[in-house]
């Protein structure tokens, strides 16, 4: 592997992970806890480029300059501890939850937060769900906080729909943390740390709002929204940049999430946009993500995006820019045979996987496409974890 000299030490993070934090062992979520922040970066440098450098420079990667308390999100597990309960780290191998008091990477507000829900717990006498038995009440808590807006919204998640004395709980914390702007309550579906489909609001409009690249975006529990918002508006102007929008592409966003891309696509230059998401809430807050920022050239569809761009290939539905941005497994061949199919000029691939994403590149290249630009970004310090941004041209006609 090659260690770029081209990335420079622009940060003050010189310290590292061992130093600085008394779970770091326990943990085991900032897996280059023995790197400082230099060696991090260029590690992750070489490691995009062993993937995706084959036939194309790798841009320097971009990092942060301060790699600390950049998470927007804050998730913990309740646990059973010496007789009453504690909140920490779920090790999904061991079934075990780590104690943790504060974290390097999330947000302090959240992260204080966190350790209120599980005081009042506590003083209400509520158990928590023991990972060995399945039995108890308290599964986990989220809490996501829009660092443009300083709007909060907490999840408090329960192994079963009874909830007694969630008033109390809901007053109390509000009381004790008066930024909470929503609290919803989830009833888990029995996956580990993650949310149940059904919801309900206890107090405030059940969302948040933020601010990215200049426009006004909402968040519900269940939707998916980038963890770490700097990092995010370097990521999304790459890309818009790399689309080369001039008012005249009729673009795709596919993986939309809330509409970020696709919205911010739609104010910067694109005649239209078409967003699509597999999410019901998330595609719910796009399609107001769309109507609060008077964007009228946008709209969404809830649904498989594979399935999606197989309809609009059928209809032969002409496309000039495809934005996807997929989850950790990539693309299906459905959704890569539809887009070259629709034979749009650019691709903007964005990924946090870069290990799928070289497959799906493959796929391209073989089919018509050649990249043009790749760019690493850093959106999860301390972490093996690495979000690249990648164009492709279409050569072939
Ligand atoms: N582009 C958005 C979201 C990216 S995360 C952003 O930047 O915020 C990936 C998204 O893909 C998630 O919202 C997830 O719900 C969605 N997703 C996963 N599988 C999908 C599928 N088969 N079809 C459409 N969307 C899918």
């Amino acid at each position: 592997m090659t260690m770029p000299k081209t990335i420079k030490n622009n940060t003050t993070a010189d310290k590292t992970n061992l130093e600085l934090c008394p779970v770091a062992k326990k943990c085991g979520g900032c897996q280059l806890q023995n790197m400082d922040y230099l060696r991090q970066l260029r590690f992750k440098q070489a490691k995009v480029e062993k993937l995706l450098g084959r036939n194309h420079k790798v841009r320097s990667i971009l990092g942060m300059d301060v790699p600390y308390h950049y998470r927007n999100k804050v998730q913990a597990a309740f646990a059973p501890f010496r007789g009453s309960i504690t909140t920490g780290i779920y090790q999904s191998a061991t079934r075990r939850v780590v104690p943790v008091r504060s974290c390097m990477t999330e947000d302090k507000i959240c992260g204080k937060i966190v350790q209120t829900a599980g005081r009042i717990a506590r003083d209400l006498g509520l158990s928590a769900v023991d990972p060995r038995t399945g039995r108890g009440l308290l599964c986990h808590i989220l809490v996501r906080r829009g660092f443009a807006t300083g709007q909060i919204l907490v999840a408090i998640v329960t192994s079963a729909p009874a909830f007694p004395r969630k008033n109390d709980f809901v007053s109390r914390l509000v009381d004790a943390h008066p930024n909470i702007t929503t609290v919803v309550h989830n009833i888990s579906d029995g996956v580990p740390m993650v949310l149940g489909n059904r919801e309900n609001v206890l107090y405030g409009p059940g969302y948040i709002e933020d601010k990215l690249c200049g426009l006004s975006f909402r968040v519900s529990a269940r939707s998916f929204y980038q963890i770490n918002p700097q990092q995010t508006e370097k990521l999304y102007d790459e890309a818009i940049a790399m689309a080369q929008l001039t008012g005249n592409e009729a673009v795709i966003d596919a993986y939309c999430g809330i509409g970020t891309i696709g919205l911010v696509a739609a104010a910067r230059g694109a005649a239209h946009v078409v967003g699509v998401e597999l999410n019901r809430d998330a595609v719910r807050d796009a399609i107001q993500n769309a109507k609060a920022n008077k964007l009228q050239n946008a709209r969404f569809f809830q649904g498989d995006a594979g399935r999606f761009m197989a309809e609009l290939a059928e209809e032969e539905q002409s496309v000039d820019v495809v934005f996807m941005d997929p989850p950790r497994q990539g693309s299906d061949r459905a959704f890569l045979i539809s887009l070259v199919r629709l034979t749009p000029k650019r691709v903007v691939y964005i990924s946090c996987n870069p290990e799928t994403q070289a497959r799906d590149i493959d796929f391209l290249v073989k089919n018509g496409y050649a990249v043009s630009s790749i760019l690493p970004v850093d959106m999860f310090p301390h972490t093996n974890h690495v979000e690249v941004v990648a164009l492709l041209q279409r050569i072939k006609n």
